[in-house]
């Protein structure tokens, strides 16, 4: 008898469908009467776009925002009815694909806005799009001349279904910087050039930035899977992905001796050491090895915080249990890397990175386990 993927990956990966829930709702809520819709690109920010999506759809959601046409794609073969726009735009050449799946591209030049057009013309009909001016943040979008440019082009206009406007702040998680202000007026310039068309300016961070940052459709990623859209304040998002790490052997350090690779910790007492199955491979970043005698990283077993110790491996990382009651840290013990305890932003920091990195790069070796819904949400 050969035991479940638990018993057999050295880390669990598991996904709070219903805390993902939960937190669509509380966004909703915050956007007062926009729609909310969700960010579920790059795999629904590593935590699998077929679950995620599905139970946002359930949870109500129908406007979804992916990156990438072939994303568009998967995303359409889940949800036949969602309204999918490609942030990225639309693909030299690439029309029909769109068309066929019904994908709206986020249109970002004219020169895109004019392939569109064209192809629907062709195709018998004008095909939805969203037109993306840039407003500060100077990634994608149009420029405000060329917005204006674009609306002067009747021709190329009278061929799209612009369905919606948007913009994309730069600047949403620092409330007071003043580009927030300036980009909402920006976008207030652009939007009394087109009136009439749904608008939408938003991510996760400028929901709560408010009324004057909602319009009509936000756009939340990061704190549907539990980031929080309010750095320096206490995360009101419920934690979605929790990643354990199993312990593998608990070892006895006397003081003087070293744990892990380049020998960068050294015991200053007689020490006990939990060797777990995760390491960098599994997505738990290298950058998190201690730089100094213990953590600042941190992994929570038992109800207890624990420094994790010298380098993290490709395949295994190491926590000091020395503080823990004796024997209660046994080999299968799962210490917590991730989840409600160890929070995604806490963690990022420690290695030097953003919540967002951290979680779409959780390697694929681990055992990954959604619960909350029915099997028919699941991968
Ligand atoms: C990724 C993305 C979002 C979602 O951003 P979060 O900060 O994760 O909420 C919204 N809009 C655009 C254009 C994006 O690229």
């Amino acid at each position: 008898m050969s035991g479940t993927p638990e018993d057999l990956a050295g880390a669990v990966l598991t996904i709070d469908l219903v805390a993902l829930q939960d937190n669509w709702r509380l966004l909703k809520d915050r956007a007062g009467a926009a729609e909310c819709g969700a960010a579920v690109k790059g795999n629904a920010y590593g935590l699998g776009i077929a679950p995620v999506s599905k139970a946002l759809w359930e949870a109500g959601c129908r406007s979804f925002f992916v990156a990438r046409p072939k994303e568009g794609e998967e995303l359409r073969s889940l949800l036949p009815e969602a309204t999918i726009y490609v942030l990225d735009g639309l693909f030299a050449g690439q029309a029909e694909f769109y068309a066929k799946l019904n994908l709206c591209p986020a249109l970002i030049s004219i020169e895109e806005a004019r392939e569109w057009a064209g192809f629907g013309r062709i195709y018998g009909r004008k095909l939805p799009c969203a037109i993306h001016v840039d407003t500060g943040i100077n990634r994608l979008g149009l420029s405000g001349t060329e917005f204006d440019a674009l609306l002067a082009d009747d021709f190329t206009m009278e061929g799209l279904n612009v369905c919606l406007l948007m913009s994309h702040l730069a600047c949403a998680d620092d409330p007071p910087h003043p580009l927030n202000s300036r980009q909402r007026d920006a976008f207030a310039a652009v939007r009394a050039r087109l009136p009439g068309v749904p608008a939408s300016l938003a991510n996760s961070s400028g929901i709560f930035l408010g009324d004057g940052f909602t319009h009509d459709l936000v756009r939340p990623g990061i704190a549907l899977y539990g980031g929080n859209p309010l750095p320096g304040s206490p995360n009101p998002m419920r934690a979605v992905a929790h990643l354990e790490g199993t312990v593998m052997q608990v070892r006895n350090v006397k003081v003087g001796e070293t744990v892990g690779y380049s020998a960068t910790w050294e015991a200053k007492r007689p020490s006990r050491v939990a060797v777990l199955g995760a390491g960098y491979k599994d997505g738990v970043p290298r950058a998190l090895s201690s730089k100094q005698t213990d953590g600042p990283a941190q992994v929570f077993i038992n109800g207890k915080r624990c420094p994790v110790i010298g380098r993290i491996s490709m395949d295994m990382m190491a926590a000091d249990i020395t503080d823990l009651m004796p024997h209660s840290v046994v080999r299968g013990t799962r210490a917590e890397i991730l989840g409600s305890n160890i929070l995604i932003d806490e963690a990022a920091a420690w290695a030097g990175t953003i919540s967002y990195e951290l979680l779409t790069r959780l390697g694929s070796r681990y055992a990954r386990l959604y619960t909350g819904l029915e099997s028919d949400a699941q991968a």
